[in-house]
């Protein structure tokens, strides 16, 4: 912008030195032609080289502007009579600065105009009187005056606009995050919620569809947590719940196992006191070392200070061309046989591959049948 422009103020500068209207010598001329072109070049320079990073302002308005005063000033004083189509210069210089200028930046620049503008007349006073037309001076001044005015109101308001609209994007930001950390977290746990985890499922499928790499999952069923909120009362059952959620993460990011990223990305509560933990480019014996972890975490920890805990998981790998449906199913079965077979194990979905074991009860049926619920929900 800076340089276009120059260059329009440059050719009505020798349109207006041509025609004869700027009375001023030739090598003048070539000194204040030269003087521009090395003022834009600093500029330029310290914008290619990036120095102006440096500074608080990297647009350097405020010495742009008043470098650019300075030249509009040495035109005025010589071209006594364009004086009045150079004011312009002055008024597009403070446009200049609208999106940059502070407050204080803008009643600067409208004072050392102002006051640059009486100094040239001021200075053409003392030197010849006898051309001075006061009436039409004080005409400019206050046109000048007006519209310098006129600008930097304009500028500031601007500049206050700017401001809030700011402050409201960095509301609007902050809103929006909350709001996605609510819609893809468990209120109480603070884990990934269900939602989340079946988006992260199928995308991670999606994954292995592409290039043929695989991932395992593990659900985790706290066992006999009915009996702990029984004895403890509900509260209690939710702080072990959330403490349970945090343990798993603590654990599942010190895992060699798989790479997680530094949220944990990979476990969620899925409902109740279970939760799913979705290991990428994991098979099988991977799952059930990462899920045995946690499993052992639990159970050597002490919850609300004495209490005591463990879990059953059931893992799955994932089979290439089944559902994720599938693969939650054959780990919900393996889950189920955990429980059936002691609870406080891990089991994985291949050793149950073939004749199934006939060790169901009327208490299994309801677990199998409540996560089950919860899958088709
Ligand atoms: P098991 O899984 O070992 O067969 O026994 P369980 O008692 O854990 O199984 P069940 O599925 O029958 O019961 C789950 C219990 O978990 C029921 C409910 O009291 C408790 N529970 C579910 N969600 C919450 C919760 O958000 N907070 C609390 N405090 N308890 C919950
Ligand atoms: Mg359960
Ligand atoms: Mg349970």
């Amino acid at each position: 912008m800076a340089l276009v422009s120059y260059c329009m103020w440059i050719s009505l500068g020798l349109f207006a030195f041509y025609t004869g209207q700027l009375t001023i010598p030739r090598e003048m001329l070539y000194v204040i032609l030269g003087g521009i072109a090395l003022s834009n070049l600093y500029f330029y320079v310290m914008i290619r080289s990036g120095l102006n990073r440096r500074l608080g302002d990297p647009a350097m308005t405020l010495p742009q502007l008043i470098i650019a005063t300075g030249w509009a000033m040495v035109l005025m004083f010589s071209a006594p009579q364009a004086r009045g189509a150079l004011m312009m210069v002055y008024v597009i210089t403070i446009l200049f600065g609208i999106f940059h200028l502070t407050r204080r930046g803008f009643f600067a620049m409208t004072a050392l105009s102002l006051g640059g503008y009486m100094l040239i007349v001021g200075t053409d006073y003392v030197l010849s009187p006898e051309h001075f037309v006061m009436n039409r001076e004080l005409l400019n001044v206050m046109v000048l005056s007006a519209s310098l005015i006129w600008c930097a109101s304009f500028g500031n308001y601007v500049a206050q606009l700017k401001s809030t609209l700011r402050q409201n994007n960095i509301e609007l930001r902050e809103a929006v995050s909350s709001a996605s950390r609510m819609a893809t977290r468990d209120h109480l746990t603070q884990s990934f919620n269900r939602r989340y985890m079946m988006a992260s499922l199928s995308r991670e499928k999606a994954r292995a569809d592409r290039t043929g790499s695989t991932f395992s999952l593990s659900i985790l069923d706290l066992d006999h947590f009915k009996d702990l909120n029984d004895a403890h009362g509900h509260l209690v059952g939710d702080r072990v719940l959330t403490a349970f959620a945090y343990l798993a993460r603590q654990e599942l990011r010190a895992t060699d196992v798989i790479d997680l990223d530094s949220e944990g990305r990979c476990f969620g509560r899925f409902g109740g006191e279970e939760f799913i933990c979705l290991l990428p480019s994991t098979d099988e014996d991977g799952g059930h070392r990462c899920a045995e972890r946690l499993r052992e975490a639990t159970a050597d920890a002490n919850f609300e200070g004495k209490l005591k805990i463990t879990l059953s998981a059931g893992v799955a790998e994932y089979r290439a061309g089944e559902s994720v449906a599938d693969t939650l199913r054959r780990a919900d079965d393996a889950l189920y046989f955990a429980k059936q077979t002691g609870r406080n194990r891990v089991e994985c979905a291949s050793t149950l591959d073939g004749p199934r074991p006939p060790t169901e009860t009327d208490d299994d049926k309801i677990v199998h049948g409540h996560f089950r619920h919860s899958l088709s929900s």
